[in-house]
């Protein structure tokens, strides 16, 4: 441990949702010491809410010894750009959806200590090789299976964020070029469209409606479905919902073997919700890659899952961000 962590043993880290923002202050070990959370949609402003965040914090800062054990804070923040600290025009914050929110900056100023923030997914990237499994990689990509789907891509040792701080936006790459979905993005046939949670349960809605074949999930309301039915459905050995997992991974497979061409990385580490499905899709993830794979890349890449507490992974992959402020 560097003189730095001694003297100043903890940093702050914010995972900032779309409901929730949790806090946590964390020490180099990856244990979260103290933990608070605010509602992120009660404010108007960008001012109110980091008011109410500074607030919840100065409790929980109490709680460890005060400001002078934390050595910054780090922010995984939707939209997030790393090099200008901002938000930019994040399309589920009531306070940051039309314009550029300098956040970094406003904590910085308020708490009086050094504030990185970048995307989710790259401070999901930086905890994993600061608390997790890719601790000692130096190539690898982080993939987020959550409402949407995210990237944080490692090479050498170092995030990628390309000229203007958002690089890694694989989520959004085109996988089916004709009469592809919509995506959220605006765009069609993007990984996202097929792969998040959302998509799955879209998936287990075409089938149901596009072949006749039993299942448990015609038990439910179409419209009600959603990945964990699919997942718990699959896991009473339902056909239906694991040929839904089989078609997912297959795409998410044939994705990273086009990934694994452009920084051959160490790793595939997943992360998330939907990660949690485990094996089911895992095994049509590497069966796919393998299938799809470049010969010289051939039987190199891991397919890990995240080795951060669920729960918790968020908050400790922003406060990563902060051990090289
Ligand atoms: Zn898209």
């Amino acid at each position: 441990m560097d003189e730095q962590k001694l003297l100043k043993p903890y940093v702050i880290g914010l995972d900032l949702g779309g409901t929730n923002s949790v806090f946590g202050i964390v020490d180099s070990r990856g244990d979260i010491k103290a933990t608070t959370a605010i509602k992120t949609q009660s404010y108007d402003t960008a001012e109110g809410y980091v008011k109410a965040s500074v607030d919840a914090l100065k409790i929980i800062i109490d709680q460890v010894g005060g400001i002078e054990q934390i050595k910054a804070m780090g922010i995984g923040a939707p939209n997030g750009n790393y090099y200008k600290g901002t938000v930019e025009f994040a399309p589920n914050l009531s306070w940051g959806r039309d314009g550029t929110v300098p956040l970094a900056d406003m904590f910085s100023k308020a708490l009086g200590i050094p504030v990185g923030l970048t995307n989710d997914a790259n401070a999901a990237a930086i905890g994993e090789m600061t608390y997790g499994v890719a601790r000692g990689m130096k190539n690898f990509i982080v993939i987020t299976l959550g409402t949407g789907v995210g990237s944080g891509i490692v090479i050498d040792g170092k995030v990628v964020y390309g000229s203007d701080g958002f690089a890694g936006e694989l989520g959004h790459v085109t996988m089916v070029r004709k009469d592809g979905r919509l995506c959220g993005c605006g765009r069609r046939g993007c990984l996202e469209a097929y792969c998040s949670a959302t998509g799955v349960a879209r998936t287990a809605r075409e089938l149901l409606e596009t072949t006749d074949e039993e299942s448990l999930l015609r038990e439910m309301k179409p419209e009600d479905i959603t990945s964990l039915d699919v997942s718990i459905a699959a896991e009473k050995g339902d056909a239906l919902a694991k040929r839904i997992f089989d078609l997912t991974g297959e795409m998410l497979g044939r994705a990273c073997a086009d990934f694994a061409a452009f920084s051959s990385p160490e790793a595939f580490i997943f992360f998330g919700g939907l990660s949690k499905a485990g094996e089911l899709i895992m095994r049509p993830i590497r069966e796919s890659y393998n299938a799809n794979i470049l010969q010289v890349f051939k039987g190199k890449a891991k397919f890990l899952m995240s080795g951060l507490d669920g729960s918790s992974a968020a908050v400790l992959g922003a406060s990563a961000i902060g051990w090289d402020l």
